[in-house]
């Protein structure tokens, strides 16, 4: 009889999807394994997104989860950034409809002595994503090697990239597939891919602002709980201090929706001005993370700091300072028109007088995908310029026949059919409704909630 020998049983990700499917519990070298073939090119996209849907369908458990973002935190290389006297905190969005807040506290907490090593994602589903946002900026480049990412974070305090070939690989081709197959609502899937990216950071702490409402991709409170838990003690398995925040996501944050339209906005909250809820949110987040990074001792000192900061101008010049280290042009922040700016405008008008009584949020992302904001297919590129201004949020009065919105657009049949989708996100009704609260809850170790 011929000697087979012994070689290593060969990876068959057939095996791994079909495991999945009949709702098996993967083993660690399963998981590892898929991630390892993914990243290097062995496996193709249409297995993996079988793989994808299996998880969303099935779920998985705290071990499987585990092992997913331990897998895809190794998938690269872990920062080393100990030899940074300063304590490194960053935050992280689970996804939100006009969630700018990223490209405020940066620069804003860099101004107040942390280091903010921020990688960042792209936009995914209906949500827009920090990474487009920042390109709207011409010449701001997010694609540093590591290096180079390094030497900003040392020279301005804040730096922000995206997932590279070095810095979780895994989860830069993971979050694109799931972006184009439907596979981005599982916690256990947006557990592993934040926290892989913010654990190869190098961070001491990190907080997580997990949105819930119409716009989340966590609509129900309890649902953002679990994820919010998830990550969590995800995070202090690790080793390090983690706090979540479930704030809301039932309608979008501020009022500029689309790259460049937020980064507009931006610098309006970094003057100091700006929608109250967006203003709200940021002082609030930034306070948080003083508190984390030690330089305030709670929370409300940490926001008291982070107004002054805003109010002396110190925000906006770190602001300025890191567009410049990374190779955008500064010149927006004082003249807008340098970004880039839609051919066309349209109005959305409200059929009736009233008060704005809800608004679908996740449509409102919808219609900015489809005028080109965000993608349909992964190799779709962003268009910058086009987007959404909200003249109204929920509660406010409205007359008949006045603009609720105004959509930036290029192309006019994808404006109309953004137009239709907004006219029917958004209720007029007789009465005012009752207000949400910016802030659900706050969890900070598994199973510690206020
Ligand atoms: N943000 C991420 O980085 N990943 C997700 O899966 C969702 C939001």
């Amino acid at each position: 009889m011929t000697d087979l020998g012994s070689a290593p049983a060969k990876f068959r990700a057939i095996d791994v999807i079909r495991h999945k499917r009949d709702g098996l519990e993967l083993n660690h070298d399963e998981i590892e394994g898929l991630v390892h073939a993914y990243t290097v090119g062995d496996v193709p996209d249409y297995q993996v997104s079988a793989w994808l849907m299996a998880v969303v369908l099935r779920g998985m458990t705290r071990g499987e989860t585990a092992a997913l973002t331990e897998a895809m935190l190794h998938s690269g290389e872990v920062l080393d950034l100990s030899s940074m006297p300063q304590k490194k905190v960053d935050k992280h969005s689970t996804g939100g409809v006009g969630d700018k807040t990223s490209l405020v506290l940066a620069p804003l907490v860099a101004a107040a002595g942390i280091a903010v090593p921020m990688i960042s994602g792209r936009g995914l589903g209906h949500t827009g994503g920090t990474l487009d946002k920042l390109e709207a900026i011409p010449g701001f480049n997010v694609n540093l090697p590591v290096a180079e990412f390094r030497r900003v974070l040392e020279t301005c305090g804040c730096a922000m990239v995206g997932q590279t070939p070095e810095i979780a690989p895994a989860d830069r081709k993971l979050y694109a597939l799931r972006d184009v197959t439907g596979t981005v609502e599982s916690p256990y899937l947006i557990c592993a891919s934040i926290m892989s990216k913010k654990l190869a950071e190098g961070i001491d702490a990190l907080l997580l602002d997990v949105k819930t409402g119409s716009g989340a991709f966590m609509k129900k409170e309890k649902d953002a709980a679990f994820l919010a838990e998830l990550m969590v003690e995800t995070g202090e398995r690790m080793g390090k201090q983690v706090v979540a925040l479930i704030t809301d996501m039932d309608q979008p944050l501020g009022k500029m929706i689309g790259n460049a339209l937020e980064v507009m906005e931006v610098v309006e909250i970094l003057r100091g001005h700006g929608p109250e809820d967006l203003r709200e949110l940021c002082l609030h987040l930034a306070g948080w993370m003083l508190q984390l990074g030690g330089v305030s001792n709670t929370v409300a000192e940490g926001t008291q700091l982070s107004t002054q900061l805003i109010s002396s101008g110190k925000a906006l010049e770190k602001f300025k300072q890191m567009i410049e280290l990374q190779g955008g042009d500064s010149g927006v922040i004082d003249d807008a028109s340098r970004l880039s700016q839609a051919k066309s405008r349209a109005d959305v008008f409200s059929p009736t007088a009233g008060f704005v009584a809800s608004m679908q949020c996740e449509q409102i992302g919808t219609a900015c995908v489809i005028l080109g904001g965000g993608r349909e297919r992964k190799e779709d590129s962003v268009d910058p310029a086009v987007g959404i201004v909200l003249h109204k949020k929920v509660g406010d009065p409205v007359s008949a026949q006045e603009p609720l919105a105004t959509i930036h657009y290029n192309s006019p049949p994808r404006a109309q059919e953004a137009a239709r989708l907004i006219s029917r996100s958004i209720q007029v009704g007789d009465a005012v409704p009752a207000k949400r609260p910016l802030i659900h809850r706050v969890i900070q170790k598994s199973g510690d909630q206020r």
